[in-house]
């Protein structure tokens, strides 16, 4: 077979390829083409590695850990310099126990030390530049390169293998992105921005829906729950994909249940990130999140100790697959629940019991307990509200924004101030405060929750 065959046969048969060069990703397609996800059962290996059991799987990390440690040691100026002042060789890390030995890396010193956190090898390609949406402050900037994009990838695609959905598959997207749906839009994939999304547009957007009849959708879950709350109050039945997968907020239980009953499939949640390829995903058991282990490592993290299985804890990000600008015990800022036990369907990836959310979405108490953001969004659940907001200011001082539905009275805010008082605290001061519309992050992510007060670590 010649070249230009060759090449055109790879295109055809790799929907990896195809895909990247129809989003037009064309040097991410080039490469794929080159990479080992040339072809696709065998996702860099993941297809395997997933049933690796747990001493195999930690005898994998503990070898990828090696690789990425000596190279951040020998290239990476930061780390070196870590190493040094510590008195340290990558071979004295020798599991991820002995992760504990190197600091935590903080936004903050990504932001401070950002030159001295480039390999020194790395080439001019591998340096793609790329940011975070920055949902509870300052964006964060960095450099990724294509093995963290193809192991991203290879995450993701493995999860969507689970619930039974190839990379081809009709799709639509409701996501961020104002421009998106002229950009991004095309005879197999219909996106949504939900800065589109409305009271008053709702309507346009299910029909769009019904027409174009996506074999899958994925998006953030407060605007799928709102499609399926308009879904079930009109009795719209004709949208049925596959699976609904949802990403980038937390997702509620209320909001999960309100989406499969209005798409009659089930809801798959993922926790990921944009900096690095240790993605979470749930599979057809709903048995927590699998951490892909054999991208790189979570350590769950409270006042500076790895907390035990089922106790909440920062989540520190230690990924083996990013070579331009490792980060090394990365502080995401989420925080999580590591689980001791394996899940049913077999697979020997690390399985986490839930995902809190964001550090800043968790309320302290005056007692120092933590309550999660999905717990008090309970309260709201049943009131004449349209939306809510709530605001930390001090371990005693909340704001709750409102905005009102119609039937809203001082029943509701008698049952708000009653119950948030309950599960919080007696003694704290609540100041409810009417809105006529909650804004959303610049990435149109939704926020429940905002707590000032320090936390964890
Ligand atoms: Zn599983």
């Amino acid at each position: 077979m010649n070249k230009a065959k060759r090449i055109l046969s790879n295109r055809i048969l790799n929907p990896l390829v195809l895909h990247a060069y129809r989003t037009g990703k064309r040097r991410l397609a080039c490469r794929l083409e080159r990479s080992k996800l040339y072809n696709p059962p065998h996702l860099l290996g993941g297809e395997k590695t997933q049933w690796y059991p747990p001493d195999q799987m930690e005898k994998l990390q503990q070898k990828k850990l090696q690789v990425i440690l000596s190279h951040a040691y020998e290239n990476v100026p930061y780390y070196h310099r870590i190493f040094k002042e510590r008195n340290l060789k990558p071979e004295d890390i020798k599991s991820t126990e002995d992760l504990s030995k190197l600091p935590i890396l903080t936004k903050d010193v990504i932001r401070r030390d950002f030159d001295d956190l480039i390999a020194k090898n790395a080439t001019e390609e591998d340096l793609i530049f790329n940011s975070t949406s920055g949902s509870t402050g300052e964006p964060l900037k960095f450099y990724m390169d294509w093995s963290l994009q193809e192991h991203q990838m290879m995450g993701k695609y493995r999860a969507w293998s689970w619930r039974g959905i190839s990379l081809t598959e009709k799709r639509a997207d409701i996501f961020g992105g104002l421009d998106a749906e002229k950009k991004k839009s095309r005879p197999d994939r219909l996106w949504v921005s939900v800065f589109n999304l409305s009271e008053d547009t709702i309507d346009y957007y299910v029909n769009k829906l019904v027409e174009f009849q996506p074999r899958f959708i994925r998006g953030f879950p407060s605007a799928l729950y709102l499609i399926a709350r308009y879904m079930l109050k009109e009795g719209i039945d004709k949208v049925c994909p596959i699976a609904v997968t949802t990403t980038a907020e937390a997702l509620f239980e209320y909001q999960r249940r309100e989406i499969a009953n209005a798409f009659g499939c089930e809801v798959f949640d993922h926790y990921g990130a944009r900096e690095h390829a240790v993605g979470s995903f749930e599979c057809p058991e709903h048995f927590g999140y699998h951490i892909s282990g054999d991208n790189g490592v979570l350590e769950f993290i409270k006042d500076g100790e790895n907390v035990s299985a089922g106790e909440e804890g920062a989540i520190v990000v230690t990924d083996f697959t990013h070579f331009s600008m490792p980060f090394i015990r990365y502080k995401i800022g989420d925080v999580g629940v590591p689980s001791g036990e394996l899940c049913p369907c077999g697979r020997g990836l690390p399985v986490m019991e839930s995902v809190i959310g964001r550090i800043s979405d968790i309320v302290v108490t005056p007692q120092n307990k933590y309550i999660s953001g999905s717990v008090l969004s309970h309260i709201f659940k049943n009131l004449n509200i349209e939306e809510f907001m709530i605001l930390q200011e001090t371990k005693k001082d909340f704001t709750i924004k409102i905005v009102k539905g119609g039937n809203y009275s001082s029943n509701d805010s008698e049952y708000i101030h009653t119950n948030f008082k309950k599960h919080v605290d007696p003694d704290i001061n609540i100041n409810i405060e009417f809105v006529d519309s909650i804004p959303t992050t610049k990435a149109g992510k939704r926020c429940f929750v905002k707590s000032e007060v320090q936390k964890f670590l």
